[in-house]
């Protein structure tokens, strides 16, 4: 039989060249620069996502995300997508139409967590600090005995600012006032201690292209007994299908039923990513991360540089340093990208225009890069 297929219009055809990229030394928010050995993982064939290779492979993944988040959790999982899908699966998944939201806002993605709680129908409470600042037990007692909030959100690591929020404690804070403690820990896992059970975290997410060496596509979420409880105990759906765990459970969980067809490769990718991490043990990655960090911080201060946060809240991931006086910051990290391949990232919000940003990031928080980013620095900059 003879098929004729119908006739195309030229119009849209598109001619190109095989894809060629510059190499770059992401020094940036995010992405971070991927572990050569990840790539190496991502590249291989695909196999079924029920596969009994693949199912194993799962089971791995959560295991190791247990192991660098320090919890117990049943439900911890990658969800397909990037940070934000798994930021909108714990919000999907906990809050109720009606319950009262609190936000801790001390830069960008506090302000993203507002958004989305109230696209889920949240009464969303927020307290405010400065850009570069972090909240006090204190002060998140006082908010949680005004609002009576059922869930607390606050970001560990503010990646918009370089402030990292203390944790100790205010999960038991949290359980005095009953309600849940949500943390951000995009910027943190993998490179910085989380210790959610210790803090009592009841729902954190993360994502695989900052501290895990992974690009980006596939993001660490889980959700402890407490948050389980609430969502056994919903009245309504998860307005979400894509990201309710009642139905991502049956998938990660002992069934294995089908829900959506997970991005196989990309588990590939962070299942290599979170065994280098627990090969080379999480407290010697958290030490790696310190240490570059602070060496980092002394090569900026011998530059007569000043950085945005104090010592003490500094986040070893994401440093923010102030431009100087006079210094056009868009020129300078414009000239380090086309003559030298490193990314710088800018400030954002109260601080656009005010800092750079640079990240030091899983693979990338190695001593070798903080010497050619301060070299490079130290030839841009005009002398003082
Ligand atoms: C990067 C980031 C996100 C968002 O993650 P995406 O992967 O960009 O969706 C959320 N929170 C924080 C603190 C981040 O740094």
């Amino acid at each position: 039989m003879t098929v004729t297929l119908p006739s195309v219009s030229e119009k849209h055809r598109v001619r190109l060249q095989p894809l060629e990229l510059p190499e770059r030394l992401l020094l940036g928010p995010g992405p971070s620069n991927a572990h050569p050995a990840v790539l190496e993982a991502i590249s291989r064939p695909p196999i079924g996502h029920l596969d009994p290779k693949f199912l194993e492979l799962m089971t791995e993944v959560q295991g190791l995300l247990r192991y660098i988040w320090q919890t117990d959790n049943r439900l911890t999982i990658p969800v397909s997508g990037t940070g934000s899908a798994a930021m909108e699966a714990t919000i999907a998944n906990s809050v109720e139409p009606g319950d009262v939201v609190l936000v801790g806002v001390m830069g960008y993605f506090g302000n993203r967590l507002v958004d989305m709680a109230g696209r889920y129908g949240a009464d969303v409470r927020t307290i405010h600090k400065p850009w570069g600042d972090v909240f006090s037990l204190a002060e998140l007692r006082q908010a949680l005995e005004e609002h009576r909030p059922q869930i607390l959100a606050l970001v560990h690591a503010e990646t918009s600012t370089g402030a990292e929020q203390p944790l100790a404690g205010v999960g038991d804070l949290c359980r005095e006032f009953d309600c849940l403690l949500l943390i951000d820990t995009v910027t943190s896992l993998g490179a910085v201690p989380t210790l959610l059970d210790e803090w009592g975290v009841d729902l954190a997410y993360s994502c695989s292209q900052k501290g895990l060496s992974c690009p980006p596509g596939v993001s660490p979420f889980t959700m402890g007994p407490r948050a389980e409880e609430k969502l056994a105990r919903r009245k309504g759906k998860v307005a979400n299908w894509y990201l309710d765990m009642s139905l991502l459970n049956q998938y990660w969980g002992s069934d294995r039923v089908y829900h959506h067809t997970a991005p196989v490769n990309m588990n590939f990718g962070i299942r290599e990513a979170l065994r280098l991490i627990a090969d080379e043990g999480i407290e010697t990655v958290w030490k790696r991360h310190r240490d570059n960090a602070e060496y980092l911080w002394a090569g900026l201060e011998d530059l007569g540089l000043t950085c945005h946060v104090p010592v003490e809240n500094r986040l070893p991931t994401l440093t923010t340093v102030r431009i100087p006086e006079g210094v056009d910051g868009k020129a300078v990290s414009r000239q380090l990208l086309d003559e030298h391949g490193i990314e710088m990232g800018g400030g954002l919000g109260e601080l656009a225009g005010k800092v750079w940003r640079i990240g030091l990031m899983g693979y990338n928080s190695r001593r070798e890069n903080v010497d050619r980013l301060l070299s490079i620095l130290a030839d841009v900059l005009p002398r003082s």
